[in-house]
């Protein structure tokens, strides 16, 4: 049988054995951080010659110059028309299907006026430039490209910046082709913390950006986090994972795959099942030991399910809720007859996969919503990747003659309180004299 912890939520010693299968600590511990504040700093200091030493190390590539390291427009195209005519076609409706989901999310500009004529309000304006980061060490991600760039064209970005690591020098076709349907206007060879560097301090070939979104492994999501403050991050969007709560009356086999189809990313992802029916939770686990041996990425998900796995077994729903809003999974599938009854009692999951046919895999490539969420219980104060990522609002204020006289009387008296002297005089020159 597949190895995978099984865990009762009444048992003494459950919340601790949680919090430590929860812990950011479990992936990205000393050693990462301190390979990745190694990779931040060199990039930071010696730029293109850092990028390409840790190329030739990570990712196997030796190039020769910085220059090498960009992949020209000429070849996103040319890919484009190479691959086979259903991968474009599916790469084309997907984007579709994303833009017109995010078009929905486009937050517009809006002010009032008062009685006085004062007039309030904010102006939206898009990012200049922004890195898109697109995973590609242990899989191809073409989904993760569109997933990106769609929802930065339609905040209006004006120069989008696309990474994405060639493991031994293999480009994946389909990962370019979507660069050129999503209209990427650079593309540069580079993963991992060296990825995330370049993009956040720029060097003689990468240029620095405003802001690094997308999702990677923790190596990726270690480094966002240490370079935010000199550039803007979109969250924490690292090792998938997956938590499906179902009442028990799901095929096993379909849990299972949906199980798998996170802890398939990555040893690092982890993935849950939470069920109030201890004999479907055999079942699954049943259907976990015969499914896996059928997949090729047997290894790495027998890994995730292992270290990072779990079958929480609970007393009824409402311990089931309980437990969804502690986790604050990444993907929260609800495998039950009426998903809906259970939405107002859900606080913090990066996406809610209703009923027992939405399969999470549906959200990852072509359903519409983005699939850059958020993972490590950052849904609790993360949202998924969206426009409003690409979006910034400035405050506008424009007073009246009447309103600054208005406004400047209280807003002397409070400067006067807080013992700033030159606030009060300049609000104090705006008070009608008469
Ligand atoms: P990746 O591009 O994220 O990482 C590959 C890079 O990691 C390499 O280029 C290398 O530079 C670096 N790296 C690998 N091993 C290293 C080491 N020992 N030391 C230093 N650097 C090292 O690709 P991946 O590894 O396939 O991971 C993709 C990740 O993205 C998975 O964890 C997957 O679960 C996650 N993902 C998350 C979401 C989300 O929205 N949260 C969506 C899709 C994918």
């Amino acid at each position: 049988m597949l190895n995978i912890r099984r865990l009762s939520a009444n048992a003494t010693g459950f919340r601790k054995e949680l919090d430590q299968l929860l812990a950011w600590e479990t992936v990205s511990n000393d050693a990462v951080n301190d390979i990745v504040k190694e990779v931040v700093l060199a990039v930071k200091s010696k730029g293109d010659a850092a990028l390409l030493e840790y190329t030739a190390r990570f990712d196997r590539l030796q190039l020769k110059s910085g220059s090498d390291l960009e992949i020209p427009t000429s070849e996103l195209h040319a890919a484009l028309e190479r691959i086979p005519q259903d991968q474009r076609e599916g790469l084309e409706i997907s984007a579709e299907r994303v833009r017109d989901y995010h078009q929905k999310q486009i937050q517009n500009s809006w002010s009032y006026t008062e009685s006085d004529g004062t007039l309030l309000g904010q102006q939206v304006t898009p990012l200049d430039k922004v890195g898109l980061y697109v995973p590609g060490g242990k899989a191809a991600y073409p989904s993760s490209v569109i997933m990106n760039a769609i929802p930065a064209k339609v905040a209006g970005v004006k120069e989008l910046i696309m990474v994405v690591p060639t493991p031994d020098g293999v480009v994946n076709d389909m990962v370019l082709a979507a660069a050129a349907i999503c209209g990427v206007d650079r593309v540069f060879t580079l993963g991992g913390a060296q990825a995330v560097a370049a993009l956040a301090y720029g060097t003689e070939t990468v240029p620095q950006v405003d802001k690094i979104v997308g999702p990677g492994n923790i190596f990726v999501a270690t480094a966002k986090r240490m370079v935010f403050g000199t550039v803007g991050i979109d969250m924490i969007a690292g090792p998938s994972e997956i938590l499906v709560y179902c009442d028990g009356k799901t095929n096993p086999d379909w849990i299972a795959m949906d199980l798998f189809s996170q802890a398939e990313h990555d040893e690092d992802a982890q993935s849950i099942l939470v069920t109030q029916d201890a004999a479907f939770a055999d079942q699954v686990h049943e259907s976990m030991s015969r499914l896996v041996k059928t997949l090729p990425r047997e290894e790495i998900i027998t890994k995730a399910i292992t270290d990072r796995g779990a079958i929480i077994v609970v007393d009824d729903e409402e311990q089931a809720m309980e437990m969804i809003n502690i986790i604050a999974p990444e993907h929260l599938e609800l495998s039950v007859e009426d998903p809906q009854a259970l939405l107002p009692k859900i606080r913090h999951a990066g996406a809610i996969f209703m009923g027992r046919y939405t399969a999470e895999a549906l959200g990852d490539y072509c359903a519409g919503p983005n699939h850059v969420l958020p993972t490590s219980r950052t849904a609790r104060f993360s949202s998924p990747l969206g426009v409003y990522d690409f979006q910034k609002r400035s405050s506008l204020i424009m007073c009246s003659a009447d309103g600054a006289s208005e406004l400047g009387k209280i807003a002397a008296v409070l400067a006067d309180g807080e013992g700033l002297q030159a606030h009060a005089a300049s609000a104090r020159y705006r008070i009608k004299k008469d």
